[in-house]
């Protein structure tokens, strides 16, 4: 049983209006022992006509979780978590940035290629399938080697979710050499990968990153997975766990990750 999710988004990220209390009230009827919240910190991306506040606003954020833990000590974990959009020249600003905060929890996700997030579609835009997945994963391998200030690299295939039905399902047999390199630079550094359910929720028949890939992370020694809902709504905490968990215990996979302080603990699914 997997009774912990560690990637929520609440309010504080600009993609969602989910309020946090009701998120943990809600984690804490379904029974959950932990849960991660990580709102979205992205930094120099084109927002297009986007308005409102793009920014994580960290002091208030950060306040909110701590009032969260503090209130709900009795009936749930909480940790302080964060998704950063990973970018090539960020390289250098995120570590300074996050250094400032005591995280328990960092996901680097690749949400965006020259500053232009995928899920606008304009990337794909005259590309095939496979030519958006090689730029998309030359790219991620070049995220990995490059940062250090994350804990997991977060749904590391979605590339297949934005630009429309033509853009569906990865072809692992074309990408393989790529994510190989992915899968071993995150192995070398002692970084983990997260199982993040939202495919499902995207009608992908499966969850991010394909069971393959995760398969492949196992063998070749990678040890740390988190395992997340990736919910922008308290209706998706936790949804299709049940899945994951069937998937891990049939290879043979007895634990996942948990983080505190940034340091990974094993528990027992
Ligand atoms: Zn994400
Ligand atoms: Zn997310």
């Amino acid at each position: 049983m997997i009774d912990r999710d560690y990637h929520l988004h609440t309010a504080f990220s600009n993609d969602s209006t989910q309020d946090m209390e009701e998120s943990v009230i809600r984690a804490i009827e379904l029974g959950l022992r932990e849960i991660a919240i990580t709102d979205h910190f992205e930094h120099d991306v084109e927002t297009f006509d986007f308005e409102g506040e793009y920014g994580l606003n960290r002091p208030a954020y950060i306040a909110k979780v701590r009032e969260m833990q503090e209130k709900y000590k009795n009936q749930i974990l909480i940790k302080l978590g964060v998704e950063i959009g990973a970018q090539p020249q960020l390289a250098d600003y995120y570590p300074g940035e996050l250094r400032r905060d005591p995280w328990d929890f960092i996901i680097a996700s690749c949400h965006t290629i020259d500053r232009i997030d995928l899920f606008f579609g304009k990337v794909q835009e005259g590309k095939t399938r496979d030519e958006m997945q090689d730029l998309y994963f030359r790219h991620v391998l070049e995220l990995v080697k490059n940062y250090d200030c994350f804990s997991v690299f977060g749904h590391l295939d979605y590339v297949t979710r934005y630009g429309g039905p033509q853009f569906r399902g990865l072809n692992y047999e074309r990408q393989f050499p790529v994510i190989d390199e992915i899968l071993k630079t995150l192995v070398a550094k002692g970084k983990g990968i997260e199982i993040n359910t939202s495919a499902f929720r995207y009608n992908e028949g499966r969850f991010y990153p394909h069971p393959d890939v995760v398969k492949r992370y196992f063998e070749l020694g990678g040890e740390i997975l988190t395992v997340g809902s990736d919910a922008h709504r308290k209706e998706d905490i936790a949804r299709d766990m049940d899945r994951v968990s069937d998937f891990l215990k049939g290879i043979g996979r007895k634990y996942i990750t948990v983080f505190e302080g940034l340091q990974a603990r094993f528990v027992r699914i």
